[in-house]
């Protein structure tokens, strides 16, 4: 008899699978839906519960999957002496550099960390910093401490600095143009000290420490992952859903909604956004409204 009923559930999960529906599989059980929707996430912010599995899913119904990078998320730098310069916060211009080619530019509130630098512009540029570290490319990120300052302004500035003061020390030669941390980071890398008196400095050294106010280099070897993104770039691609009711084309009766999906925004909301307005359509559709 337990065999009969066995085979008589087997029959009905065909007839099912026959007539197009859709079938999942949670933890030993079976679920047979005539429409799904699967908004499971990325793996951003895996202390949530995404860890990837609806890309599994999706991908063991037909579709296929645009490689994952973590994105929003800081940019690990290996230079030792970052520590220095740990706890700044300030504006800058940052230009991601990936193979000496520019790639991306975004302007706002820097953050360093000791092992790290981070802060909405350097968000909003990791997405493709992941993409090219994943190539083997060499990644970048130059900073501009003074964004914006009319060229006419900086060259006061320059020409202040310059002029031979021989009793300041060079924290009093540079003050008031960046942080004091940022400071010492930036004349460490030229083998110089805040306390140093100008006197024992060559103009060619104050030079260099003022060009470098205007474009620091950071190696960057790694993103921070995926614990501390706040977004998944890849995904499953748009190009294999109905945009009008995210209907998937690979598997009729399954709908695909949100960071699940080929698509990531800058900062300001767009993936909230995103994962709303497409869990809206795909439920008005799944809905058959
Ligand atoms: C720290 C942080 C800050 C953010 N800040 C912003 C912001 O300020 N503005 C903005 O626009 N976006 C922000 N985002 C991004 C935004 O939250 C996400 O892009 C958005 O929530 C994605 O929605 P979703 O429904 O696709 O996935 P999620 O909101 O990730 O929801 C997916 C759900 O599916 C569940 N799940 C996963 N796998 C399974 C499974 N196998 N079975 C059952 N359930 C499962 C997960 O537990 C989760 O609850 C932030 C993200 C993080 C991590």
């Amino acid at each position: 008899n337990r065999r009969k009923k066995e085979d008589r559930r087997k029959n009905e999960r065909n007839r099912n699978l026959q007539t197009g529906s859709v079938r999942a599989v949670p933890e030993h059980r079976i679920c047979i839906a005539d429409r799904v929707i699967l908004c499971t996430g990325g793996l951003a912010g895996p202390v949530f519960g995404c860890g990837g599995d609806g890309y599994a899913l999706a991908e063991s119904l037909g579709h296929s999957l645009v490689p994952t990078v973590p994105a929003l998320t800081p940019l690990i730098c290996p230079e030792k002496a970052l520590k220095m310069a740990a706890g700044v916060r300030c504006p800058a211009a940052i230009t991601l550099i990936c193979d000496g080619e520019e790639t991306g530019a975004e302007q706002g509130e820097l953050q360093i960390t000791e092992t790290a630098v981070s802060g909405i512009p350097v968000f909003q540029l990791s997405r493709l910093a992941g993409y090219a570290l994943r190539e083997g490319r060499e990644v970048r990120v130059r900073a501009d401490f003074l964004p914006g300052m009319p060229e006419e302004e900086w060259q006061k500035h320059v020409d202040l600095r310059l002029r031979d003061d021989r009793n300041q020390t060079l924290e009093q030669l540079f003050m008031g143009l960046v942080h004091p941390k940022l400071l010492r980071f930036i004349l460490n890398r030229l083998g110089l000290v805040s306390e140093q008196k100008r006197a024992g400095v060559k103009t060619e050294q104050i030079r260099q420490v003022l060009q470098l106010m205007r474009g620091l280099d950071f190696e960057i070897t790694d993103l921070a992952g995926y614990e501390k993104a706040q977004v998944t770039a890849g995904g499953i691609p748009l190009t294999e859903t109905d945009p009008d009711t995210m209907e998937s084309l690979a598997c009729p009766g399954l709908y695909l909604a949100g960071e699940l999906l080929d698509a990531d925004g800058i900062c300001g909301g767009y993936n909230l956004q995103w994962a709303m307005t497409g869990g809206l359509l795909a439920g008005r559709a799944a809905a058959g409204k």
